[in-house]
């Protein structure tokens, strides 16, 4: 059977942390859908579009990585796709305290075997969050040292 996993996201937009996980991660799969979850809750600062097509062309030397969206639950999701694994990222006791919630609900909520696999952030990496980022690009900062190249304003 295909190992498939969802990594999901945001991507708001995407740093040159979620491209270490990515990139490491894709050795380990036989396909990654990277997919950007759309919440009609969240103000983002960049479109759909935008987002996704920074995705795509950054990830584009990657034959086994896709690009996707969706709307609900990322269990809902992964049924759909066919996916067995969630891929996280986690950079400070922060991010495991509120990614151990959402694995241990997500286990709870859904009968398929869905696992969540983390990846430890690269050392040097654990800092960049696409928040920061955003800040950076609002108050006209350097963020080109903090994205993929293909990210550009
Ligand atoms: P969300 O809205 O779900 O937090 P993000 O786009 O911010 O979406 O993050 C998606 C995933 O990437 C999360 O698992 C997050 O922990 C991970 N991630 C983001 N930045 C980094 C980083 N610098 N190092 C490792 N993982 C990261």
């Amino acid at each position: 059977m295909e190992r498939i996993a969802v990594f999901p996201g945001s991507f708001d937009p995407i740093t040159l942390g979620h491209y270490d996980i990515i990139e490491r991660a894709a050795p380990l799969f036989d396909k990654i859908i990277v997919a950007i979850g759309q919440n009609a809750q969240k103000n983002y600062m960049f479109t759909l579009e935008q987002r996704r097509k920074w995705l795509e062309e950054s990830l584009q030397r990657f034959p086994n990585i896709q690009v996707d969206v969706y709307e609900g639950l990322t269990v809902d999701y992964c049924k759909k796709v066919g996916a067995s694994f969630i891929l996280r990222g986690l950079r400070n006791p922060a991010d495991f305290e509120f990614e151990k919630a959402i694995a241990h609900t997500n286990r709870a909520i859904t009968e398929k075997h869905i696992e969540t696999v983390f990846l430890l952030t690269s050392s040097g990496k654990s800092y960049i969050s696409s928040s920061i980022v955003r800040d950076v690009i609002r108050n006209k900062g350097n963020y080109e040292i903090l994205v993929p190249l293909e990210v550009r304003i």
